[in-house]
């Protein structure tokens, strides 16, 4: 059926979806000793062009280090030293990497270019049991066993996992009909991604993050000179925009950073992503566990997504070798139940700041304005309290 060995057996991790998630997840579990079937519905050859360009904090990049990623990283990453936040007319705000006691707070790389350095790391781990042009099924399980059924492009498979990972970038209808729910709803935002063909702010090493009642619009650097600019608007704002000619939506963009227009050269078509935002509670089942997109998508604020998600990961891994050595059953309905309690909290964390921040943001009361105003000049003025957005808002350890 497949051309790599079938290490999986009954004791292994079944993955289904291999992005970002379900493959960083894959290679940590394979160096953890455990077996892996990954198996994901593209073939091979098909690579997304995803023009983005990723955040990942200090922390996600030593582990992305650690389990053999970055040494497969074509594309060079650009340090983030520094974020800058600004309200128009008010004192902006500078997150230092030194406030954390960290050299730097993260890295952007090219989420092509991180999907192209995992896909060669799978390829060079032979734990790892890769099915492309493949997907699994579900029967409903019996006596604490879940039989997958994996039908591949050579044929039908069957096997018994202790545990399943959905990392598909949304949830399967089987795996909502086991007890989880699923919250959806439509945020009327989009986020537009932006590249631009120079750096636009004159610091090297610093992410820009502006906010206005309506609008949060971040500006990356990449390595090679060049910039991202992610706007979050409301999607009819953010679709005239893509309607627009090239030489206007220059203009819009200018008048929004305060930048000469011709710094805002496009290198590529922007591209449009709507923000539906989705919460799957609880996002485990008996031998089934949801992850990244397919359990939580984030609004694209401060990074969080991906990152949040490579901290379950490896937190998971974590708690699957641990259960290996005691020799305990893991995968099961309580097993999993215990491993999502202890990942509940950085969760809300991560959504009380990223829908919490631009919900503040948005209020147009005189009254809630002037404390807010008030609260961010304290902030400006304060490393104690800038050191506690990084640690405690951003999860940025020290
Ligand atoms: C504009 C924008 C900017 C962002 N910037 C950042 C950032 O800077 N930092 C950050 O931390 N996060 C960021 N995020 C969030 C980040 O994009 C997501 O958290 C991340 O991409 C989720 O990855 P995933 O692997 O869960 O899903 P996906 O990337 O969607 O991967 C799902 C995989 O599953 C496969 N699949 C689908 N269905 C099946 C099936 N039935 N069977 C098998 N395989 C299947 C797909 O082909 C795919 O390979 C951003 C999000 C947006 C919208």
């Amino acid at each position: 059926m497949s051309d790599g060995p079938d290490p999986t057996g009954s004791a292994g991790l079944l993955i289904s979806g291999a992005g970002s998630v379900g493959a960083a997840l894959a290679l940590a579990a394979a160096r953890a000793g455990v077996p892996v079937t990954l198996v994901e519905r593209r073939e091979e050859a098909e690579l997304r062009r995803d023009q983005r360009l990723f955040v990942l904090s200090e922390p996600s990049w030593r582990w992305l280090g650690e389990i053999g990623v970055l040494a497969h990283l074509e594309t060079p990453a650009c340090p983030i030293r520094e974020i800058c936040v600004e309200e128009p007319g008010q004192p902006s705000v500078r997150l230092e990497a030194l406030d954390v006691d960290l050299p730097v707070l993260g890295y952007t790389v090219w989420a092509h270019g991180l999907e192209e350095a995992l896909r060669r790391a799978l390829r060079s781990e032979t734990a790892i049991r890769l099915l492309y042009g493949s997907r699994i099924e579900r029967s409903v399980p019996v006596c604490g066993e879940a039989h997958y059924r994996i039908e591949t492009p050579q044929g039908a498979t069957q096997i018994t996992p202790p545990l399943a990972v959905i990392a598909e970038g949304q949830p399967p209808a089987w795996a909502l009909g086991s007890g989880m729910r699923c919250r959806e709803k439509d945020t009327g935002r989009a986020a537009l991604v932006i590249p631009l063909a120079s750096r636009v702010r004159p610091q090297s090493a610093q992410a820009y993050e502006q906010f206005e009642d309506r609008s949060l619009l971040t500006i990356l650097p990449a390595a090679t000179d060049r910039s991202v600019v992610i706007w979050t608007r409301p999607r009819a704002e953010a679709r005239s925009f893509m309607e627009a000619s090239p030489e206007k939506r220059r203009l819009d963009l200018s008048r929004q950073i305060r930048c000469r227009p011709e710094a805002m050269t496009e290198e590529g078509n922007p591209v449009l992503f709507d923000l539906i935002s989705r919460r799957v509670t609880p996002p485990c089942a008996d031998r089934v566990l949801l992850i990244g997109n397919a359990a939580h998508t984030v609004v694209p604020f401060a990074a969080q997504g991906l990152n949040l998600a490579l901290r379950d990961a490896r937190h998971l891994v974590d708690a699957i070798a641990s259960a290996r050595v005691r020799g305990e059953d893991w995968g099961g309905g309580a097993w999993n139940a215990r491993f999502w309690a202890s990942r509940v909290c950085d969760h809300r964390r991560v959504d009380q700041l990223t829908l919490g921040l631009p919900r503040l943001f948005e209020q147009t009361d005189p009254m809630v304005r002037l404390i807010r105003r008030g609260g961010w000049r304290m902030v400006a003025r304060s490393r104690t309290l800038q050191r506690r957005i990084l640690v405690r808002g951003l999860g940025w350890n020290p």
